[in-house]
């Protein structure tokens, strides 16, 4: 299997040429990329065919003449979505049940799943155009100069050094990530080899691996995971100096970022904005902001009754179109994520709308009446690389916890008892039960750690 180079540079020649044309360039390709995609949906998805039946003809058709789409009718009708209709829900199921098959394609797409925390996971069908190639040509001219310094520095450090790249990404499925990851392993002609480490591995174990490697000079992770390198890191025992950190999953907070800085002040961090319906959703510039790629994606913001709200003004929502996946369609499909579109042109020059991620949803405890957010809670302890709490009824707790190795382990659990009670207390919480368990903290499916885990 191979990734065509030469297909990315003229994606990325097409994609540098929108981009100087200005907005009018811009919205013309926009509108060109969704006429084919409305066109090659009616005649090839069934489903498709049907939901624009009276849509204008696709050579006049505009976004908003055409329905919202949910995952749930998408879901139950997976049979009638895909224009590739050989590939049905049973033999995505079928593929993903066994693990040797990660990141190996059905007829030239990845299929892959949602770890399904929003109720039912989605199946995702990609193209490798779709998942890869069309991003890597976008985003590679998508760079400002305040990026482009930093980037040619890793890349003569990658192309002269002896440094290895690492991705530390998790999941005991068929999620993106690991997908992406696998996939770049199986191509005989990927990206330079990086290393993989899984983010199940015990903290020490992880910090073992960095420093054997010696010259670390990117990483691509999760913000979880880099907020206990940065804690690693400041208790001196791991000792790499990555030149870039590269993050996606989760929501960078300044506060992580402010920290990374300090610890690894060489280190360029760059976020990105991704799901597992589109890749390319946003990549952050040098001022902070995600840019939206507005060629060949559309987020539109909208209130509760799926409404546009105004630039400015936070979301309930978004419907995103993924102008490049023409095999599974996501043509004004609802996410529950929330953005932000920001109102004045953005200091770094580039002519692509800018907009804020607000957070997913902060994970909220409840006990009694009493309603807590999982932000309140400090479960660092220096003896331990990893804590967790987890509601296991109504008024019952247990702390799981990675303890280093020669540290006392029956004070570490009473010292972390005794402050998660004095907090409950504080908010009026006085008869809950908190146990130590023997378990290890456990990781969400698609590999993300949670440090607080609410019972429902
Ligand atoms: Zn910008």
């Amino acid at each position: 299997m191979n990734i065509d180079y030469q297909k990315i540079m003229e994606i990325s020649s097409t994609a540098k040429q929108t981009q100087m044309g200005g907005r009018s360039q811009i919205e013309a390709q926009q509108l060109g990329n969704l006429r084919r995609l409305v066109e090659k949906v009616r005649r090839k998805s069934p489903l498709f065919a049907e939901l624009y039946e009276h849509a204008p003809p696709s050579d006049t058709v505009q976004l908003q003449d055409l329905p919202i789409t949910r995952k749930p009718e998408l879901m139950i009708e997976f049979d009638r979505w895909l224009t590739d209709r050989s590939l049905t829900r049973a033999r995505a199921l079928e593929h993903m049940e066994d693990m040797s098959n990660l990141g190996v394609p059905i007829n030239d797409c990845l299929v892959y799943r949602t770890s399904g925390t929003s109720g039912e996971p989605l199946i995702v069908a990609s193209s490798i155009y779709a998942l890869f190639e069309l991003p890597q040509g976008v985003e590679a001219v998508r760079t400002d100069e305040a990026q482009m310094a930093k980037f040619q520095k890793l890349s003569d450090e990658l192309k002269n050094g002896t440094g290895v790249p690492v991705a530390i990404t998790g999941g005991n499925g068929h999620f993106a990530g690991n997908t992406m990851t696998q996939l770049m392993q199986n191509l005989n002609n990927g990206p330079s080899n990086f290393a993989f480490i899984s983010a199940e591995e015990p903290i020490e174990d992880i910090v073992e691996q960095l420093n054997a490697f010696g010259n670390v000079p990117s990483i691509r992770t999760y913000p979880s995971v880099l907020s206990i390198l940065i804690r690693e890191k400041e208790a001196g025992r791991l000792h790499i100096n990555p030149i870039s950190l590269s993050l996606s999953g989760e929501t960078l907070t300044e506060e992580l970022r402010q920290r990374a800085l300090t610890v690894f002040p060489d280190a360029f961090l760059s976020s990105a904005y991704s799901s597992s319906e589109c890749v390319l959703l946003g990549k952050e510039c040098s001022h902070g902001r995600f840019h939206l790629n507005e060629d060949w994606v559309v987020l539109e913001a909208v209130d509760e009754n799926e409404q546009p709200v105004a630039d400015g003004v936070l979301s309930d929502a978004v419907l995103l179109t993924y102008l490049a996946n023409d095999v599974q369609p996501f043509i004004r499909y609802k996410m529950g994520d929330r953005v932000r579109f920001y109102t004045d042109p953005c200091p770094c020059g580039s002519p692509f709308r800018s907009y804020r991620v607000e957070g997913r949803q902060a994970t909220i405890l409840h006990i009694g009446d009493v309603a807590l957010s999982a932000l309140a809670f400090d479960l660092e302890h220096e003896q331990a690389s990893r804590v967790q709490l987890v509601q296991t009824g109504e008024r019952a707790f247990e702390i799981r916890a990675e303890i280093r190795a020669g540290a006392d382990v029956a004070a570490v659990f009473d010292k972390i008892i005794a402050e998660v009670q004095d907090l409950l207390r504080d908010n009026g919480v006085s008869d809950a039960v908190i146990r130590k368990s023997h378990q290890a903290p456990k990781l969400g499916n698609s590999g993300k750690f949670q440090e607080v885990v609410p019972i429902n």
